[in-house]
């Protein structure tokens, strides 16, 4: 069985304002008890990541679906950087303009998102429909992918529910993307 993750990832912060946002979060997830400040060798990819809190089952649709406690991968990993969040696994459906909605599915994804990675004012990619401009980050990916600054990777939580991520998006008034992947 593969590891899945689910991160939630808060878009639209800037780098001034990138280590208090990810404070606001995290103080807020440890204040609930959905996480610990106890952190171990639990998630894929950082050395360490916070362990779930007492009160995990806040967070998700399922409480009864505890197993996940005992697997050794079931943290939080707190990505501060430019990154690409992806639904590993699965192809991309459509690449929509945040403008006009068109589906820029025939794009060449793969450069542009390294070069957003490198600067991310230089990956700029014309709707097809539209011909308006835009950050590669602002199309909106079907399965849901995310490039942002700003995300909290959760190792083999079950799933969240819908109101947990309307909670962190009225917290950090920003918009808030859950992008899910099984390694
Ligand atoms: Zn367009």
């Amino acid at each position: 069985m593969g590891d899945w993750h689910q991160d939630i990832v808060i878009k639209n912060v800037s780098n001034e304002e990138l280590e208090e946002v990810a404070s606001q979060v995290l103080d807020y997830l440890v204040a609930e008890e959905i996480i610990s400040r106890e952190m171990s060798d639990n998630v894929l990819g950082s050395e360490r990541g916070y362990c779930p809190g007492k009160s995990w089952q806040k967070a998700v649709r399922y409480p009864e679906e505890s197993h996940f406690l005992e697997l050794l991968t079931n943290g939080l990993d707190v990505i501060k950087r430019r990154n690409i969040f992806y639904a590993d696994g699965r192809e991309f459906e459509a690449i929509n303009c945040p403008n006009c909605g068109a589906n820029n599915l025939n794009c060449d994804w793969g450069e542009l998102f390294g070069q957003w990675l490198e600067d991310p004012t230089s990956a700029e990619l014309e709707c097809v429909s539209c011909e308006q401009s835009n950050s590669i980050s602002k199309y909106v990916f079907e399965p849901t992918w995310a490039l942002s600054n700003l995300g909290f990777i959760f190792w083999n939580w079950p799933t969240f529910k819908d109101s947990f991520l309307t909670e962190l998006q009225e917290l950090t008034g920003k918009n808030v993307l859950k992008v899910e992947g099984k390694l």
